[in-house]
Parts: structure tokens; C-alpha cells; sequence
């Protein structure tokens, strides 16, 4: 089935067998791939739903498909995975956002910490949630990830407890691979948070409060990362573990 190039529809948008595309999507399908009436295309709701419709109207302020049929989590991980980082200097965070979204994480919390080196700016927020949107479509995914506000590293730590397990990338010599640390689990894990540092990584008041919390520290080698690149590491090994 070619999910590759989807088109997202919010679930307000669906009603019965009928999905009304937003307009930066008729303007899509119309102007760039020509879509005509009976074509057929796939819409995502961004909550795991896929659907194949065909075109019953098309126009420039338009599109509107039947439903034909109606897959579940087309492109997701049956786990959980939460990708809490701290907010990086220019496009490290977007092209993070992006491949985080690629790699299938459920939601991500730019977080604040001692070592952040930027202002939080609710138009990055924005930007964000429009590269996720972006990516989820590319990638074939169904869900959208969920971009989350500013959090301080205390915010992190209260909605952590909510997770089956608790890891931050932190090297040192008491960090652990994670395929070590996933094996002696009894069970895969359903639920997974993942921090990652700032460029000045944590400070040790915050790898002991972070340890106190459950947080397991995890090492991604020998060699420091940047944090976009610890980011996506980490997130690609909880994948090809837990998948
Ligand atoms: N001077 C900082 C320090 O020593 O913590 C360097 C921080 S590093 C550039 C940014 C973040 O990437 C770290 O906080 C950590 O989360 C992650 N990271 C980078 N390399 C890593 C490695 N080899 N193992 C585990 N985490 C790593």
C-alpha cells in the first residue's frame, strides 16, 4: 500500500465517510499534483488513522473525499516514545524535530535547563509543530507528534512518572548502553522518556536530581555528541529495540 504521500486532515474535518481537506492541502493537491475527480489519495487525522479516499469533489476551494477504506497506526512504534530536549542554538532543533518525527516519537518537550544558551520563543513553538506536521506526512506516519510548550527540567521531572522507563543520555563512567539496559527489563517497555542535554550538557545538580527521579544515564559511546545528534541516536536505538 503506498502511504508515502499522504495528506493531513484534522479529525474535526471527517465526518461519516467524507474528509474535507484544509486549504493548504487543496491548494496542494490541486495546483501541485493536479489531483482529479476519482482520484484516489490517503488523508492521515494525525491520530494514527489512514484513510484511502476518493476525490467525489475538487476545486480550487475544495477537495473533498469518500472514504474507501480505513487503516490503524500505519507507519507507528507499538511504544511510546517521548523525546524531552534541551532547546538548541538556530535549525539544531528543527532539523532534531524533523528527525525525530521521522524516527516516531510520539510527542517531543523542549525543555529549559542551566546549560541552555537560548531565549524560549513561542513562534519557535509554532515552527516546530508545522516541521512535525511536515515530516509525519513524508515519513508515513499516521500520528502527529505532539510538540509540547517550554518546560523547565522540573516540568520534565513531574511528567515523568507517567513513563515505564526513565533514561537521559548523560556519558560517564556510571552510564550504560541502553541495550543493556533494555535487557534486563522483564518486559519491553511500553512507554519510554528520553532526555537529552543542551549544548552545556547537565549540570551535576541536575544528573543527581535527574537520577533521584528514576532517570537512568545512558551512554551513546565514546565520543561527545552535539545534541541534535545524541538525540536522534538515542531515539533510533529505543526504535530498533522496541519495534
Ligand atoms: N560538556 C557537556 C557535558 O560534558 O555534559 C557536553 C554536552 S553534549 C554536547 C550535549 C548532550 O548530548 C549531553 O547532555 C548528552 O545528553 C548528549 N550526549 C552527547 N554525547 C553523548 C555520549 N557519548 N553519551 C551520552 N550522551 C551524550
Amino acid at each position: 500500500v503506498e502511504h508515502w504521500e499522504s495528506h493531513y486532515v484534522p479529525p474535526d474535518r471527517i465526518v461519516r465517510d467524507e474528509v474535507a481537506f484544509p486549504s493548504e492541502e487543496v491548494r496542494h493537491l490541486v495546483f501541485v499534483l493536479r489531483k482529479k475527480k476519482g482520484d484516489r489519495v490517503w488523508a492521515v487525522d494525525g491520530l494514527g488513522n489512514a484513510y484511502e479516499v476518493e476525490l467525489v469533489r475538487i476545486s480550487k476551494k475544495e477537495a473533498i473525499g469518500r472514504i474507501l477504506r480505513t487503516e490503524n497506526n500505519v507507519g507507528e512504534s507499538p511504544t511510546d516514545v517521548t523525546l524531552a530536549a534541551g532547546v538548541l542554538k538556530g535549525e539544531r532543533f528543527d532539523w532534531l524535530v524533523e528527525k525525530a518525527t521521522e524516527l516516531g516519537v510520539r510527542s517531543i518537550v523542549p525543555f529549559l535547563s542551566e546549560g541552555t544558551v537560548v531565549r524560549p520563543n513561542s513562534q519557535r513553538i509554532r515552527r516546530w509543530r508545522n516541521i512535525a506536521l511536515a515530516a509525519m506526512k513524508q515519513s508515513g506516519r499516521s500520528m502527529l507528534p505532539e510538540i509540547k510548550d517550554f518546560h523547565q527540567l522540573e516540568g520534565v521531572i513531574r511528567i515523568s512518572a507517567g513513563f515505564d522507563l526513565r533514561i537521559m543520555a548523560h556519558p560517564g563512567p556510571g552510564s550504560a548502553a541502553l541495550s543493556e539496559i533494555l535487557g534486563k527489563l522483564p518486559d519491553p517497555p511500553k512507554s519510554v522518556l528520553l532526555l537529552v542535554g543542551p549544548e552545556g550538557g547537565f549540570v551535576p545538580n541536575e544528573v543527581r536530581l535527574l537520577e533521584e527521579n528514576g532517570f537512568v544515564p545512558v551512554s551513546l559511546g565514546p565520543r561527545r555528541l552535539r545534541s541534535e545528534t545524541a538525540g536522534v541516536v538515542l531515539v533510533a536505538q529505543v526504535m530498533v529495540n522496541c519495534e
